[in-house]
């Protein structure tokens, strides 16, 4: 067993005695440290000074052994020990102070502060958790789409058109914003800006993506979207993730199952490829992670119309307090989702919204005023998916970008498709950092991105 080793890190903790010194380095391979033993004999004090500096990135070569102590398998007999990075214990903020008296957990520094401090927060136990996780959910999502024959698409980033109508955008220009160019009529002259119209950061890449499965038949897109949205909760960024399937020949239920297998997949994938560091963010966090993890991977997900959920909302009402009354035509709130996965105990997929909350390209049911929308809610985070069967009838489609007053000239070609060998085609969005919260077990959303996008918030 015993191997001449070396090991690489940074110094998460130290302590010892006149005759030996404990180190435990972590490379962020794991979240398990390795211990690297130190006879106080044979390094002088300096050295062992600074390489017990929490925060220190040191080199340690020696010989790996059975551990005699507790805690751990293996160790390391140091032999000679380098400083790659010094690191000053009464300057760095993230150095730990004492342990909790009362059972001996060691102390976990507070989410809200590690967030101000994004640029050294991987080294903690809890980030390297959450993007080790990230990682592996990323490359998940790669893999099921790979292994059922769906080819990556990647769609723009700079868009001329508004997939939402929403206009919650983020411009994209090069004009000289104390000089703009004006028309006769005194309007900004985009004609002058650097792609010669108005240009925006894209807050979907369906249209593109739906181009895409025209002609591939089943695509995905996972990239980065953008919404100016004001909205400063734990469930909302400013720049966040997408996985957009978009198939040909699916309808609504080929498109619900589809969405289905996939959170049941990804949610397998996290049980049975991060066990270490669910199990740390369990003990540390929340106690009924994986419970509510294995929960969901088990049973169907329940199916109901929206105009069953409002029914079920509005039957709750002898009972249940909602600050915002249900009914029928308004969309669902945060509080109405939550109820109705707890009267299910577990996800629901609510279809057939009304068409006046809902986008445009959505395929308008035969009673003209329902559209086969798709949501899932999820335990935890209320809307994990949005998605659609989409309207593929040209004129239909038409009359919903007038009625709705989208400018047709930024979606000719989206509406041309329609012109040439339409089919029946479904998709939708996953938002990756609510599977995230869902698969992390955190309650907000900023911490299960490296680094947040959120009104106010772009330092790192
Ligand atoms: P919400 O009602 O929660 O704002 P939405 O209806 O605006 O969501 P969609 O436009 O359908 O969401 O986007 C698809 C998915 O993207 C959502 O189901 C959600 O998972 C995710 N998502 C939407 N907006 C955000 C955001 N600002 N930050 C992070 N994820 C988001
Ligand atoms: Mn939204």
């Amino acid at each position: 067993m015993d191997r001449p080793a070396t090991a690489r890190g940074w110094v998460r903790s130290a302590r010892g005695n006149k005759y030996v010194q404990f180190i435990h380095i972590n490379d962020g391979s794991t979240i398990k440290n390795i211990q690297a033993v130190a006879d106080t004999n044979k390094f002088d004090e300096e050295t062992l000074k600074r390489a017990g500096a929490t925060g220190a990135c040191i080199e340690v070569k020696g010989i790996l052994v059975q551990s005699q102590g507790k805690g751990q398998s293996i160790e390391i007999l140091a032999e000679e020990i380098t400083i790659l990075g010094d690191c000053d214990p009464e300057e760095y903020p993230l150095q730990k102070r004492g342990q909790d008296s009362k059972d001996k957990k060691p102390v976990t520094l507070p989410l809200e502060f590690l967030r101000e401090k994004a640029h050294l927060r991987t080294r903690t136990n809890t980030f390297g958790a959450i993007f080790r996780i990230r990682h592996h959910m990323s490359f998940a999502i790669h893999k099921f789409f790979n292994d059922r024959n769906f080819f990556n698409l990647h769609t723009p980033i700079i868009t001329g058109s508004d997939a939402e109508g929403a206009g919650e955008m983020f411009r994209v220009t090069t004009l000289d914003l104390h000089n703009l160019p004006k028309t006769p009529e005194g309007k900004i002259d985009f004609e002058q800006d650097f792609f010669g119209k108005e240009t925006n950061l894209t807050v979907s890449g369906q249209l593109e993506g739906e181009l895409g499965a025209m002609g591939l038949g089943r695509i995905y897109t996972f990239g980065p979207t953008f919404r100016a949205e004001n909205s400063n909760t734990p469930r909302h960024l400013a720049e966040f993730w997408m996985i957009e399937p978009e198939v040909a020949f699916y309808d609504i239920n080929d498109n619900m199952n589809l969405a289905e297998d996939m959170l049941k997949y990804l949610v397998n994938y996290a049980l049975s490829h991060c066990k270490d560091d669910l199990q740390f963010l369990n003990d540390t966090y929340d106690q009924e992670l994986i419970a509510r993890l294995e929960s969901v991977v088990d049973r169907p997900f329940t199916r109901v119309s929206y105009t069953q959920g409002i029914e079920i909302l509005l039957g709750a009402m002898t009972s249940r307090k909602f600050e915002y009354k249900p009914e029928w035509g308004k969309d669902l709130q945060k509080e109405h989702e939550n109820y109705l996965v707890e009267h299910f105990n577990g996800p629901v997929f609510v279809t057939n919204y009304p068409k006046d909350i809902k986008a445009f390209y959505m395929k308008l049911n035969d009673d003209g005023t329902t559209v086969r929308a798709m949501d899932i809610l999820f335990p935890w985070i209320g809307e994990i998916i949005g998605g659609s069967q989409r309207e593929e009838d040209h004129d239909k489609l038409y009359r919903r970008v007038k009625e709705m007053e989208i400018p047709e000239e930024s979606l000719w070609w989206y509406l041309e498709t329609r012109k040439f060998g339409a089919c029946e085609h479904s998709g939708f969005g996953l938002g990756f950092e609510r599977l995230m919260l869902f698969v992390t077990g955190m309650t907000n959303i900023r911490d299960v991105i490296p680094f947040p996008r959120t009104p106010k918030n772009a330092e790192f």
